[in-house]
């Protein structure tokens, strides 16, 4: 069972249990979910785990992860988060509704959904202040306007994302303006928006003390499922798992060594010229897991541990554990950073620990 190394450890109850009870929360005050599968490079089961839980769509930034999970016979509603452009034809392939701000790439998809046959929807994005991606509000009834002209595309929402490159909260305020977008679009166009997109992960603190969450009925979710927190201060929601996932290395040399380097001191690994302190000599560890495969500044270990360097293959760690034996293995916690670098190797193992079938590696 501990053969795999290094190798992340994913129960598939606990996220479906976070998807369960994060569908039960929001969708008191009528709030319906997209379960977000980018961190996890579209992993078949683990979308799996979170459409039992009760999530209405499953949402990936990439469309090659999300042929993956149609590949696997996962039957969703598909989202594609990030604006496509060259990948119009797959979208419309594989996709029911994607994120849009550019008209070039509506022309795109309405072209390809009209030889395929079909109508391709879409979720304008508006720009609420964090400055990635959206249309900016005095431009969106202009821009709706065009889009609608577009014979193979059906308008079927709005959204924002917040809290993203900016840093912006949601909050009250923005989530007022994207209701009130909504219903000036409504009006003007004679159209019902079924989706109103306000966010993401970030949104929980906003939803939580919204007396009113007004037209907002949806929220794209992938943190707060995977990992049980909210992103503005990254606190655990009450009643969620937050290790569903973890990472475990295994130590391939174990020494008392000397806290500073001998020798003339130049440039490291990666250009750096390193300064030391030094602490006498300590019990030092390297885990057979470097920089290729995760981040290692996201990586949470336990108190006897302390990461003192890293390159692309190694972590050096002080141990105040003296036992720790070449063979060991080194258990860490993850944050979203390293969850998605370690999803993303091909180094690292996925072993799913609470699965039917004991274990299966992806
Ligand atoms: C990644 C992403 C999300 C999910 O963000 P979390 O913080 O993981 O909940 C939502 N919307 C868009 C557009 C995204 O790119």
């Amino acid at each position: 069972m501990n053969s795999f190394m290094p190798r992340i450890e994913i129960s598939l109850s606990q996220i479906q249990d976070n998807a369960r009870a994060l569908t039960e929360l929001y969708g008191r005050k009528g709030i319906s979910l997209m379960g977000v599968s980018k961190a996890v490079l579209g992993e078949p089961s683990i979308a799996e785990a979170m459409i039992q839980g009760g999530v209405r769509f499953i949402a990936d930034s990439r469309i090659e992860n999300i042929q993956k999970m149609e590949n696997a016979g996962i039957s969703a509603k598909f989202v594609l988060l990030r604006t496509p452009l060259s990948q119009a034809e797959s979208v419309v392939q594989s996709v029911t509704i994607s994120l849009n701000t550019e008209i070039r790439t509506l022309k795109e998809l309405s072209y390809y959904a009209k030889a395929q046959n079909k109508d391709h929807q879409v979720i304008i994005m508006v720009e609420l202040g964090d400055l990635r991606e959206g249309i900016l509000p005095c431009d969106l009834l202009q821009f709706i306007r065009e889009t609608l002209s577009l014979s193979h595309i059906k308008v079927v929402g709005i959204g924002c994302n917040l809290a993203c490159y900016g840093g912006v909260k949601p909050g009250d305020k923005n989530m007022r303006e994207l209701s009130e977008l909504a219903s000036l679009i409504e009006k003007e166009f004679q159209i019902s928006l079924e989706i109103i997109s306000g966010g993401n992960s970030a949104n929980y603190e906003w939803f939580n003390s919204a007396q009113d969450v007004r037209k907002i009925n949806n929220l794209r979710l992938g943190e707060s499922i995977l990992l049980g927190c909210e992103t503005l201060n990254r606190k655990a929601i009450p009643g969620l798992h937050t290790r569903a996932f973890q990472l475990f290395a295994e130590v391939i040399e174990s020494k008392k060594k000397p806290s500073l380097p001998f020798g003339e001191v130049c440039q490291d690994a990666f250009g750096n010229v390193p300064s030391f302190q030094d602490r006498g000599t300590r019990q030092r560890v390297i885990i057979a897991l470097g920089r290729q495969d995760v981040l290692v500044s996201s990586l949470k270990t336990n108190n006897k541990l302390e990461i003192i360097g890293s390159s692309s293959d190694h972590i050096i760690l002080e141990s105040k554990d003296q036992n720790l034996q070449v063979g060991d293995e080194v258990k860490f916690n993850l944050d979203y950073a390293g969850l998605l670098a370690a999803m993303t190797s091909p180094f690292v193992k996925k072993q799913f620990v609470d699965c039917s079938d004991v274990f299966a590696v992806a």
